[in-house]
């Protein structure tokens, strides 16, 4: 099965690079879609050199203008054209060498969607308080709306068959495209298998752009609102 890896960027010109070898390192993907949100720190300078390292591979597409970590993925996802497709963030928060645990239960048809999750045993570095009981309270809002068991949410790592992720309509065009994909993939019935990742939280001042106070309260509304309309 052909692997498509969706990077959406908005001003990580500090880390992409590294991530996109990392990616590569794998010998998983089949194509790497970089979506770039508007950046206006120079990192739309270093596609020519990204895309050297593996042209056949790489793709690049630009955003005129900033639309959100949404809007980013839902054009990668329109993009996509391997059979099994997952999310990449741009920094360096996640790890490509959990890629073969995070596709193998969609490979051996157990599961259409796989969340690598933060809070199942895997290394992971101790991030912020607010963040965690942020993510916490939110999934416990998903599992009590939607009668499961996830322990992380608003994890990165999200893999999905191809077919189901570009079948589900995505309004979302910012951090609330987590709680929205959640809840739509919950309610056609998938269930959500999840595995163990490894976690490499980044400091606000390395660029980390979910803020709690802000995204939290919008991803519980989009909890409750999705639980009723689609
Ligand atoms: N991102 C984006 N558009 C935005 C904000 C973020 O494409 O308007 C990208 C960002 O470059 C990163 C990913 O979405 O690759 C997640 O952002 P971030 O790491 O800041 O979020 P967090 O890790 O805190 O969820
Ligand atoms: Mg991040």
């Amino acid at each position: 099965m052909n692997l498509s890896v969706v990077i959406p960027v908005y001003n990580e010109r500090e880390t992409l690079a590294e991530i996109v070898q990392a990616v590569l390192a794998t010998e998983m993907a089949y194509e790497i879609i970089l979506v770039d949100d508007g950046s206006k720190d120079g990192t739309r300078d270093l596609y020519p050199q990204i895309e050297a390292l593996a042209p056949t591979i790489i793709r690049v597409i630009l955003h005129e203008k900033n639309l959100g970590k949404g809007g980013a993925l839902q054009t990668g996802f329109r993009a996509a054209t391997g059979d099994i497709i997952i999310i990449q963030d741009a920094d360096l928060e996640y790890d490509p060498r959990d890629y073969p645990a995070m596709i193998r239960p969609i490979v051996e048809g157990k599961a259409a969607v796989v969340y690598g999750s933060r809070f199942r045993g895997g290394p992971s570095k101790t991030m912020f308080f607010m963040n965690m009981v942020g993510n916490k309270f939110l999934t416990l809002m998903a599992n009590i709306l939607y009668n499961t068991i996830l322990t992380d949410i608003e994890t990165c790592y999200k893999a999905f068959r191809a077919d189901v992720i570009k079948g589900i309509p995505i309004r979302s065009r910012g951090f609330d495209f987590e709680p929205e994909i959640t809840a739509k993939v919950l309610k056609r019935g998938h269930r959500i298998y999840e595995v163990p990742i490894s976690y490499n939280g980044r400091e606000y001042e390395e660029g980390k752009k979910i803020r709690p106070w802000r995204d939290g309260p919008i991803a519980l509304w989009c909890l409750v609102k999705y639980r009723f309309v689609d």
